[in-house]
């Protein structure tokens, strides 16, 4: 196992305490849960599997209260020691966000209180534990005929995970991202401090968290807003050749109320077979065209749209869905459809999931990287990297679709794009272990760096969503205005850097000073 280093700085002025110390001491706070110091090593791992810091320990909390009293018992030991602390959520990063070397690692799925309790009347919402799974909210939720509004593409997720970064998927558009649908949480501060704050309570610290990578709590409980669900969702996929046309129909589609419930897209570039895949779940609109559809290894773009809706407006529906096609001007032999319940639309990629690790797929590294790219250099994007950069979408789905800025509360420590339109740009790369060809590791990082590099080189104006960076001055760059609140906020709330060291932003420094970093 690799295990690279985020140890913090020492200050060889400060008497440094034992790591056995450390860890004894662990054992004397009283806890309705309990410390694992033997069984730790899955928490070196995560979904990128490619990062691994080993922790010392592992709390699995069963209370608010252990989350708070580990969290005071390191505090209170001062900067004498190394330790920090990571809430895991499932543990879905791809870069070792949730990783804690030689600290503690909360497992934040063993917190099962608060139950999910749900909310009917006319603002409906679910209080939900930090760590509970959003399949299960909405499992819970549907019990009640509603569920949450704004998704991530795959619900085995934590809501403390997604709520930490932003949670989009393609109902963002209209309903903002997943933080954006948040009305209180409850956070355990890196001082121990159990803390409720919403809107109008606490602002600072709600705000704050969400979107703020774990640096400022830990998020114990949230309750989210929902809606009536719907029971079954018309699934639409068509293709297009020229991205400006693509890319025009994505942005009217996101401009206008009425519209598709769900709007996403994905670039196949040199893939000839994949059509035929989807042939097996989707149903073409002229099935004699669609058969003889050849994409001849030319790019692509599918646009892909959902409209919900209810049995008995399956009618209505139709004609809504025919009415908004018509407006679109996708190559007309490749309109797919398909019709399916709503759970097993939001639930969807667990299917592949499923698939994946049956057959060891699913286990390999993801050299991921997700970009937010502003609407007026979409184009220039496109064509450098899907025209030259990338030789074709092999190593996994590219996704690309607009949302509304105006939809998402810039109060939040989310950095987005200056522009009121963005698009999400999602390389969701797995790598063949051990290969070294253009489906290995390597290949996979590299092309990364070109895009990054490019989107650098042209200033862009873009930013990574699920950021990544190796030093503070290219954390200060991505946060820009951002960053002197996020550092105040560090010190208000996480005054030893404590939390989240995964992340890279702070180091738990015996000596460091905050003026010194916001000089
Ligand atoms: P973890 O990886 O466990 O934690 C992520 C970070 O949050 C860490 O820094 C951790 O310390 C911190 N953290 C965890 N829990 C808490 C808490 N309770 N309080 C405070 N901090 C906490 N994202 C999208 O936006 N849209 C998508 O469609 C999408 N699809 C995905 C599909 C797959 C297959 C995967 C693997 C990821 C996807 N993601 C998507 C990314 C995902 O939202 C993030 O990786 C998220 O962090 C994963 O949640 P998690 O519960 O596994 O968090």
């Amino acid at each position: 196992m690799n295990l690279c280093s985020n140890l913090p700085l020492a200050d060889p002025s400060l008497p440094n305490l034992g790591s056995s110390y450390v860890l004894s001491s662990l054992k004397t706070i009283h806890l309705d849960g309990h410390f694992n110091f033997d069984n730790i090593y899955h928490a070196a791992n995560d979904f990128g599997n490619r990062h691994h810091y080993l922790p010392s320990a592992i709390l699995h909390p069963k209370s608010v209260s252990d989350i708070s009293s580990t969290i005071k018992h390191i505090f209170e030991m001062g900067p004498a020691t190394e330790l920090t602390i990571a809430a895991r959520g499932h543990g879905h990063s791809v870069q070792g966000q949730a990783q804690a070397h030689r600290g503690v690692v909360v497992n934040m799925e063993s917190l099962q209180a608060p139950k999910t309790i749900v909310h009917t009347g006319k603002m409906p919402y679910a209080d939900v534990s930090g760590g509970e799974l959003w399949i299960n909210i909405l499992h819970e939720s549907l019990k009640h005929g509603l569920a949450p509004k704004s998704w991530t593409d795959y619900l085995h997720l934590t809501v403390g995970g997604t709520l930490s970064n932003a949670g989009i998927s393609g109902q963002a558009f209209r309903h903002g991202p997943q933080i954006n649908n948040v009305y209180q949480l409850e956070v355990v501060t890196g001082k121990g401090d159990i803390i409720t704050c919403s809107e109008t309570q606490n602002a600072d610290l709600f705000y704050g968290v969400l979107g703020g990578l774990g640096q400022f709590g830990i998020i114990t409980r949230a309750r989210i807003s929902l809606e009536p669900a719907p029971k079954m969702v018309k699934w639409i996929r068509v293709l297009y050749s020229e991205f400006s046309i693509f890319s025009k129909d994505q942005e009217h589609l996101i401009s206008f109320k009425n519209s598709f419930d769900y709007i996403e897209g994905f670039v196949i570039i040199n893939r000839t077979g994949l059509l035929n895949t989807w042939r097996s779940s989707f149903n073409p609109g002229e099935p004699l065209q669609a058969s003889q559809f050849n994409s001849d290894g030319r790019t692509l773009y599918c646009l892909e749209m959902a409209k919900y809706f209810n049995p008995d407006e399956t009618h209505i529906v139709n004609q809504v869905i025919e009415s908004l096609l018509s407006e679109l001007s996708y190559i007309p032999s490749t309109l797919f459809l398909s019709e399916v319940p709503y759970v097993d639309f939001l639930d969807r990629v667990h299917v592949s999931e499923i698939k994946l690790r049956a057959k060891g797929l699913w286990e390999v590294p993801h050299p991921w990287l997700n970009l937010l790219i502003p609407k007026s250099r979409i184009h220039d994007f496109a064509k450098e990297v899907f025209g030259n950069i990338l030789r074709d979408t092999g190593n996994g789905p590219i996704l690309i679709y607009p949302v509304n800025k105006s939809k998402w509360n810039n109060r939040t420590s989310l950095v987005t794009p200056q522009e009121d339109i963005f698009y999400l740009v999602a390389f969701l790369s797995s790598a063949v272990p051990s290969s070294t060809g253009t489906d290995g590791l390597e290949h996979i990082l590299t092309q990364n760096e070109r895009i990054l590099d490019f989107c650098e080189g042209a200033r862009l104006g873009m930013k990574q969503y699920l950021p990544h960076y190796s030093t503070q001055d290219k954390w200060q760059a991505h946060f820009g205005p951002k960053w002197e609140v996020f550092v105040k906020r560090k010190s208000t709330y996480d005054p030893l850097a404590i939390l989240a060291p995964g992340q890279r932003i702070f180091q738990k420094a015996t000596s460091f000073s905050w003026s010194r970093i916001l000089a």
